[in-house]
């Protein structure tokens, strides 16, 4: 195809296009008397220009405002003197909300003749008319006076977004149920140690940040391997039950405090704000309702299931870490033992300590 026509064919191509995209009126003075073409999403022969002036001004109506058209691949061919043909595929962009529509690739096929302009005498060349479009838009068809398929297209979309709202909502509630299941121990449904981890960390900070103390009660059952030889594991894991729902409710009764499941027979309860006074106290509330509850075990000393306690309450220091609190603790605890168990430890003060 020699230069100048295939640089002719392609600017009465860019022009047409321009126009349509544009939904610029002064395409349809384009058209040919003679013109034939079909519609993307009808299947409708159009053999007349009136029809497809009609069938132009349908489009324009139905997308008032420009179109987006994403070229692909263009063709075009030099079919005689007064003939030129554009085949064109292409991503058509609504300028619609369209997930499906703008990935389909529509085909286009543009013919242009030179035809005597109305006015012209003897020897001029005339004017190139469009005088056939074939479109296929390969996807769902137009109803009534659609040019597109936009309701169809309107409706699949909203089914998508329902679907998509529908399963985004029922994964946050499996997340959540997730995150409920990851944070409670299984046995006693009270807060697990991961729980316990995450809160002790933020509490540290917290309480670092507005210098103000957290304090932290270690528990463990007393002789609490004679009461599974004695009763069976399934009522040692009632026992444990029991003492998790008193822990709850005597222990951890205010914004922020947590009673946990530390591991086996062993329980926390974090304090933010509380002294070792003030932990102590909440230790020895909480041994109370145990002794009130009065688990029977025989082979222990006082015939009951007890609990030895140790607390701890420290005022966060610039790099210190949250174990140093974990730490007094269970050092308390282990006195609490050594002293005879059933007993509440205080964790020692730096200057007592030293002076022994
Ligand atoms: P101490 O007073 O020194 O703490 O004595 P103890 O017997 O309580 O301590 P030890 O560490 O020897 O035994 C702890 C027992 O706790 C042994 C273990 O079988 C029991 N235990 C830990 N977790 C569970 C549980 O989930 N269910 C039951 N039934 N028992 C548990
Ligand atoms: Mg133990
Ligand atoms: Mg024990």
């Amino acid at each position: 195809m020699p230069p100048d026509r295939e640089r002719l064919t392609r600017m009465l191509f860019d022009e047409y296009i321009e126009m349509y995209a544009a939904r610029d009126t002064r395409l349809l003075a384009r058209f040919s008397d003679s013109f034939s073409g079909f519609a993307g999403s009808s299947d409708k022969l159009v053999k007349s220009r009136a029809e497809w002036v009609e069938v132009t001004q349908q489009d324009f109506a139905q997308v008032p405002t420009r179109i987006g058209i994403d070229m692909v691949d263009l063709f075009v061919q030099d079919l005689g003197p007064d003939l030129l043909a554009a085949t064109a595929f292409f991503h058509i962009h609504l300028p619609i909300p369209d997930a499906l529509f703008s990935r389909e690739t529509a085909r286009k096929v543009v013919l242009f003749r030179r035809e005597p302009a109305a006015t012209a005498g003897q020897g001029t060349e005339g004017d190139w008319k469009i005088a056939h479009v074939s479109v296929s838009i390969p996807y769902g068809k137009a109803h009534g006076s659609e040019v597109y398929p936009i309701d169809d297209l309107r409706q699949r979309n909203s089914e998508l977004q329902a679907l998509v709202d529908e399963r985004t909502e029922a994964l946050a509630q499996a997340n959540h149920q997730l995150e409920l299941l990851s944070n409670t121990d299984g046995l006693t449904g009270i807060a697990n140690r991961r729980h316990f981890d995450e809160a002790l960390a933020r509490e540290w900070a917290r309480a670092q940040r507005a210098r103000t103390p957290l304090a932290l009660i270690m528990l463990d059952v007393d002789v609490f391997k004679h009461f599974n030889d004695h009763y069976g594991h399934l009522a040692g894991d009632a026992c444990l039950k029991a003492l998790a729902l008193t822990l709850v409710q005597t222990g951890a009764r205010r914004e922020g405090e947590l009673a946990a499941r530390f591991g086996g027979e062993e329980f926390v309860v974090l304090l933010p704000g509380s002294d070792l006074q003030a932990a102590a106290d909440v230790a020895r509330r909480i041994q109370e309702a145990i002794v009130q509850l009065a688990l029977p075990h025989e082979g222990a000393p006082h015939g009951i299931v007890t609990v030895s306690f140790g607390v701890s309450s420290l005022q966060p220091q610039r790099e210190q870490l949250p174990e140093e609190l974990v730490r007094q603790a269970d050092r308390a605890l282990y006195r609490a033992k050594q002293g005879g168990r059933h007993r509440i430890e205080l964790a020692q003060v730096l200057g007592e300590a030293a002076g022994g």
